[in-house]
């Protein structure tokens, strides 16, 4: 009767007390006895060597803790004078809980906090942090997912420090999020990638760390900068003057300056309301070197539309030529990046790779810092990285060569391989899909 209650059938149980939180059993095991010394391996010569009484925690029951004390007998070898305790199948004796509870904190610790998740149970925190952190090498040793052809390395700002995000920018989807952006993480990231010679573009943003490590690991690929962390310096040019100029006019103009930034930020095509347009022309006139910063603004998006790389150096000399010398402070930081990165930006037009999941990315580091509080960064990066859900998968068929090759060791050795009839077919993994991710954020179920 009280051995059903915990249902584990290698155990007898001695006692129980039950209080308002928690259930302690007193049990013992009801295995066989050793038939060898597990020292030194002599057959049959050992006696019992005292008891000890050992804590392990089990999984709630009824909404209280469990904790089975455990009366575990010792032995001692007549041969080899060594003393051991009885095997207990259903512990992990290291870490003092159930076998079965490692496995309910593995799940439990991608969805709550490590503190609730051992409150919960009655464990430390410090065992949930050491079981989540052995379930994730696990996962990590069991996926593989696949080097992209077009790398991209982001940087976000995530539960407040920089982290790097690593993405396959041909897929959309994200493949590692690491804990520091600087060049050793990189580095030792980058060195450990599978298949390093297929990586034929690297997308990032102008950060230094980034370029040395990959002229270093990956020396073949071309680094691009991504069109859109380049004229997002022009944008900010022109909203260093609008600033500038705040001091000129009366606290109405003012605001209304505030208020139609956004008139000013947006490129002449798109500017389809006339009331905008006039709005634009009022500022313009108002302050011209505004105005001048505008039109450099637009100038410089032009650059973009250039149909080949020539084309667009001619368009930035010209551009830059046009800078006055009034604006030439505020276009500083601009011009520093097109100077500093000159290669890795006009490379983008001969390999017009675009992240065209930035937005994506940054809602989506925005919900995790909002739901992300009490949760460590490594449990954010698991829960996006290891959520099957999230996978962007394809199947791939191998014929005749792989059966060759591998014969028939493959399904052991290889997790994402089957076979089905003649043919065998795997799974190639690209990583959380950005698009199933924020889907399931707006949803509420990440
Ligand atoms: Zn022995």
């Amino acid at each position: 009767m009280l051995t059903n209650m915990i249902n584990l059938p290698n155990f007898k149980i001695l006692d129980m007390k039950e209080s308002a939180d928690d259930y302690r059993f007193l049990v013992e095991s009801t295995t066989l006895p050793p038939s060898h010394c597990l020292k030194c391996g002599t057959v049959a010569n050992l006696y019992k060597h005292g008891k000890k009484q050992q804590l392990f925690f089990d999984l709630p029951m009824h909404a209280k803790r469990v904790g089975i004390y455990v009366n575990r007998q010792r032995y001692k070898c007549r041969e080899c004078n060594e003393t051991f305790f009885e095997n207990l199948p259903d512990m992990d004796v290291n870490r003092s809980v159930t076998n079965r509870l490692i496995n309910w904190i593995q799940e439990a610790s991608l969805e709550k906090t490590f503190t609730s998740v051992a409150e919960e149970i009655g464990v430390d925190e410090k065992t949930v942090r050491n079981i989540f952190n052995d379930y994730v090498a696990e996962l990590e040793a069991q996926t593989d997912f696949r080097t992209p052809k077009w790398l991209g390395i982001d940087e976000v700002h995530l539960l407040k420090n920089y982290r790097c995000v690593i993405t396959d920018v041909e897929n959309k989807s994200v493949i590692d999020i690491l804990r520091k952006r600087n060049k050793d993480v990189v580095i030792s990231y980058l060195s450990r990638l599978q298949d390093i010679d297929k990586i034929e573009l690297v997308a990032m943003d102008m950060w230094n760390p980034y370029k040395s490590a990959v002229k270093l690991v990956i020396p073949h690929a071309k680094i691009v900068i991504d069109k859109f962390h380049v004229v997002k310096l022009a944008n900010e040019a022109l909203e260093k003057i609008r600033k500038a100029n705040r001091q000129n006019v009366s606290a109405k103009e003012r605001r209304q300056l505030m208020r139609d930034r956004y008139v000013l930020l947006t490129r002449r095509k798109d500017l389809n309301d006339f009331d905008n347009q006039i709005k634009l022309q009022i500022w313009t006139d108002m302050f011209p070197l505004l105005g001048q910063a505008y039109e450099l603004k637009e100038q410089f998006f032009d650059i973009y539309e250039a149909e080949s790389i020539n084309e667009a150096y001619k368009l930035y000399q010209n551009w830059f030529s046009n800078v006055p010398k009034e604006l030439m402070a505020y276009f500083e930081g601009l011009i520093k990046a097109m100077n500093n990165w000159e290669e890795e930006i006009f490379n983008y037009f001969n390999s017009p790779i675009t992240n065209a999941y930035t937005e994506s990315l940054n809602r989506l580091i925005k919900t995790m810092n909002h739901i992300g509080r009490g949760y460590s960064f490594e449990t954010l990066r698991a829960k996006i990285l290891f959520t099957q859900g999230y996978r962007k998968l394809k199947k791939k068929k191998k014929f005749k060569e792989v059966e060759v090759t591998f014969g028939k060791m493959l399904p052991d050795h290889f997790p994402n391989w089957e076979q089905t009839g003649y043919e065998w077919v795997y799974e190639e993994i690209y990583g959380a899909d950005f698009s199933t991710l924020t889907k399931s954020m707006e949803e509420g179920t990440f």
